[in-house]
This record gives structure tokens, sequence and C-alpha cells, in this order.
């Protein structure tokens, strides 16, 4: 797929964990695709995934799974 940093049909997407907030509001989401690009080293959140993942912030109750940590998968 083509990289919105540099241009170039090098990059591609992997799956990331990332952990918000903290302490009793930490949540985890596991699963978010990730775009990263080999030819100029970035990796970043294509904008309708950023969204997602407001909106699953927003209503993690109703996605989260009850671990040590709360835990939400992407999509
Ligand atoms: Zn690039």
């Amino acid at each position: 797929m083509i990289c919105d940093i540099c241009g170039k049909d090098k990059a591609h997407v992997r799956r990331v964990t990332e952990t918000y907030g903290k302490g009793k509001n930490l949540l985890l989401i596991e699963n978010i695709p990730m775009v990263s690009c080999p030819d100029c080293g970035q990796s970043y959140f294509a904008a309708e995934t950023l969204h997602e993942i407001e909106r699953i912030r927003l209503h993690h109750k109703s996605f989260a799974v009850e671990r040590s940590v709360e835990v939400a998968k992407f999509g």
C-alpha cells in the first residue's frame, strides 16, 4: 500500500497492541492495524483507525474483557 508519509508503495499493515490511560483507567487494545513503512521508517495509524480507537476508548466498558487490565480488541 502507499505510504502517507513518503508516498512510496512499500508500506504494509501490521497488528499492534497499544495501551491507553493509566491506573484504573488503563485500557489495552489489541490487534490495532498500524501502517508501517520500511522505506521511510515511519509507523502510523490511519485516520479511520484513530477514529475507531477513540470510539473504543469512549465505550470501552462494553468492549473490554476483564483481565488484570481491561483489554479491548480492535475491530
Ligand atoms: Zn514511507
